[in-house]
């Protein structure tokens, strides 16, 4: 005889097993949190990284779940293969250890960098007060969308960029947990494109890159979520999930628009604005629907993509069609 439960656990079976799988990430992240809190100061630095890197996986783990959540209840794709949300959750843990490790060595060239440019070049003389921090907030993250957009652009016109951006464009089914499946390179290039022209400019409020730390983490998820929502009138004033699902689309026609993060002012500054209709929710992926499945590949598909790009196949093909950018015809580099 069949249960109540055993009809429940039937009809939702994706979503239990999903939300099973993510209260044992969640246990096993806490508890090794706790181990490092616990011993890790005394015993060596490398402990504290550790611990950073795990507590900012279980904060992405968290709001991804909060995503997910979001999603059952309002879908727009329904019934996604849970092994896709599998794949990410495994590998933000993965882009996090590999990058934060980068990032140690990366992070300490910015400040010489910086002294050795004379920058900050613009001093905001704003008064001490809620608005003008405001205002300085908001020019921060205007400029840091600014830096953003050219690496996104470049990441889509030039062959050796696309080479590890496209792990983050071809997952099929994209949902909350799209939003942190990039490369760890692309961190290391965030600091050319965006740290230190943003540093060499204006002096930055030292509280400003945790806070925008944390509405990077929101706006991302927010914006692949995996829901039918248009902002309608307020679509070109800020990026949201249709305008985003747009540049995950695998239709020849949304290829390399809405590159922006925050504010899609950028696309249409500079010509790869796509306001979508209504109803416009295009399936996602790469055109030539090339994915990834291994953490392995995830990590070496970039380097393999150059040694492709070094060594092109002889012939008509012109190499790999594997490395072509979304537009896939045309030379890119
Ligand atoms: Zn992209
Ligand atoms: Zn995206």
């Amino acid at each position: 005889m069949i249960s109540e439960h055993d009809n429940f656990v039937d009809k939702h079976r994706m979503s239990v097993f999903l939300l099973k799988r993510v209260f044992v990430l969640l246990i096993i992240t806490r508890s090794v949190t706790n181990c490092f809190i616990q011993y890790g100061e005394s015993v060596m630095n490398w402990l504290d990284f550790f611990t950073a890197t795990i507590l900012s996986y279980e904060k992405l783990i968290f709001l991804c779940t909060i995503g997910l959540a979001i999603e059952y209840f309002w879908p727009n794709e329904k019934n996604q293969p849970s092994k896709t949300i599998l794949f990410n959750f495994i590998w933000v843990l993965n882009f996090l250890l590999v990058g934060n490790i980068l990032m140690i060595f990366v992070g300490r060239s910015v400040g010489p960098i910086i002294a050795a440019l004379g920058g900050p070049w613009f001093d905001l003389n704003l008064p001490d007060t809620w608005w003008a921090w405001l205002v300085h907030f908001g020019i921060f993250i205007a400029l840091y969308d600014f830096g953003y957009y050219w690496m996104h652009r470049a990441q889509h016109s030039w062959r050796w960029f696309w080479c590890h951006h496209k792990l983050h464009h071809n997952d099929e089914h994209v949902n909350a947990t799209t939003s942190f499946r990039h490369h760890w390179m692309e961190n290391v290039y965030r600091v050319p494109f965006i740290v230190i022209p943003m540093s060499m400019l204006v002096e930055i409020d030292s509280s400003m890159p945790v806070i925008l730390f944390d509405v990077m983490l929101v706006w991302a998820v927010f914006t692949h979520l995996n829901v039918r929502l248009d902002l309608g009138p307020f679509t070109r004033v800020i990026a949201g999930p249709q305008y985003h699902r747009i540049h995950h689309s695998n239709l020849p026609v949304h290829q390399d628009k809405n590159l922006t993060a925050y504010f899609p002012i950028w696309d249409v500054l500079f010509g790869t604005a796509y306001i979508p209709e209504k109803d416009e929710y295009p399936t996602c992926g790469t055109v030539d629907g090339e994915t990834v499945w291994s953490v392995w590949e995830a990590n070496v598909g970039v380097f393999k993509g150059w040694w492709g790009l070094l060594h092109p196949a002889p012939g008509p093909a012109q190499g790999d069609p594997a490395l072509e950018s979304p537009e896939g015809s045309t030379p890119r580099d």
